[in-house]
């Protein structure tokens, strides 16, 4: 194979995984970043990033892409994430991802509670629709980069005058970590900890986010924490196979992927259906670990059944601006999921959201 069709080749691959542009892609690989097709990172910059995961991947809102994370641009001391445009509410009212991430993620006290949002976050700068986005004595940068337009500033300054009135003092430009949160941390040791345990996972799945979208069968991906487990439920509409066998291979590429090794599993791919199938909702439970680290692990729930999230979860993902070609291929029109209205079995944990 010739050296261009080879850089081809790497950056098709690359795009499975982060989702940016061809082009783009074909010149990271091009400039030879850290020498790894796909760069992983370690310490704050992996903290840095496993939060910005953890805040923005709760799922109980669409986007037009799972996650509401359009794409990433890994590099070896830094991240860009581009966020998706927007949600909607039940009643059609608009709101911004951009706005949406900060609600997330800024760090501000509950004075008697805890500190919301990340601790010890920071903004580092506004550069046009780039919010640039670092950790309180660390270098470390995730750039979050919103749709043309986006007005970081104003919506900094509106969330800082709320919290401000709140009686909320707003934590994110001190110049170094406040007693708010050095409390926080002393406060929840062991949680803090937990959490320390998955930074190195967080930030190789956020570098590997498009997954989600190129590589699983799910319409709807979810994400929490507990304890010193990440648990993602990926829910697949019937009429659609279930590919998580071929999910798991690209996550676990030992090229692109993680070094993960499954250390136990349920599938029920297998299982006779229930008759009445509209209420069946099967679940294939994939624990995964990295080899020698005994704490700190990613939990796959891949779901299988009628859509669970709503009736129309097709025509939202739709008026969100989701790409036709993946609507067509994880929710088609046809699907015989999508006509049964079943509504939630029982409420998903993390769920926030209004319509899912
Ligand atoms: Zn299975």
């Amino acid at each position: 194979m010739t050296m261009g069709g080879r850089l081809t080749r790497l950056a098709r691959t690359r795009q499975q995984y982060t989702g940016e542009p061809f082009q783009v892609t074909r010149n990271a690989l091009h400039g030879g970043d850290n020498g790894h097709p796909l760069p992983d990172t370690t310490g704050d910059q992996a903290r840095l990033e496993a939060e910005v995961l953890a805040k923005l991947g709760t799922g109980g809102q669409w986007w037009s892409h799972p996650l509401g994370i359009a794409h990433v641009r890994p590099g070896p001391g830094s991240a860009v994430v581009q966020l998706d445009s927007h949600t909607r509410f039940s009643r059609g009212t608009p709101y911004p991802r951009s706005a949406h991430a900060l609600d997330r993620l800024l760090p501000m006290a509950e004075p008697g509670v805890q500190v919301a949002g990340v601790i010890g976050l920071r903004v580092a700068g506004v550069e046009g629709a780039d919010l640039h986005l670092t950790l309180s004595g660390s270098t470390c940068r995730v750039v979050l980069r919103g749709v043309p337009g986006t007005r970081w500033e104003e919506l900094l300054d509106e969330r800082w005058h709320h919290a401000t009135e709140a009686g909320c003092p707003p934590l994110w430009y001190s110049p170094s970590l406040t007693s708010h949160e050095s409390a926080d941390i002393r406060n929840h040791g062991e949680t803090w900890r937990d959490e320390r345990h998955l930074d190195r996972l967080g930030s190789a799945l956020l570098r590997r986010v498009a997954l989600f979208h190129t590589s699983s069968s799910a319409y709807s991906t979810r994400s929490w924490i507990t304890g010193d487990e990440w648990i993602f439920e990926l829910d697949t509409v019937l009429g659609v196979p279930l590919a998580h066998d071929h999910f798991l291979a690209r996550l676990m590429d030992p090229v692109w992927g993680l070094p993960l090794g499954v250390d136990r599993q349920h599938c029920s791919c297998g299982e006779r259906r229930d008759p009445d199938e509209r209420f069946y909702l099967r679940q294939c439970t994939y624990h995964l670990t990295y080899a020698a680290r005994p704490h700190g692990g990613l939990q796959l729930r891949f779901r299988h059944g009628s859509a669970v999230y709503g009736s129309d979860a097709r025509g939202t993902l739709k008026s969100v601006g989701s790409p036709m070609k993946w609507l067509d291929r994880v929710l088609p029109s046809s699907s015989p999921g999508l006509s049964a209205v079943t509504g939630r079995r029982r409420p998903a944990r993390g769920s926030t959201g209004e319509s899912r």
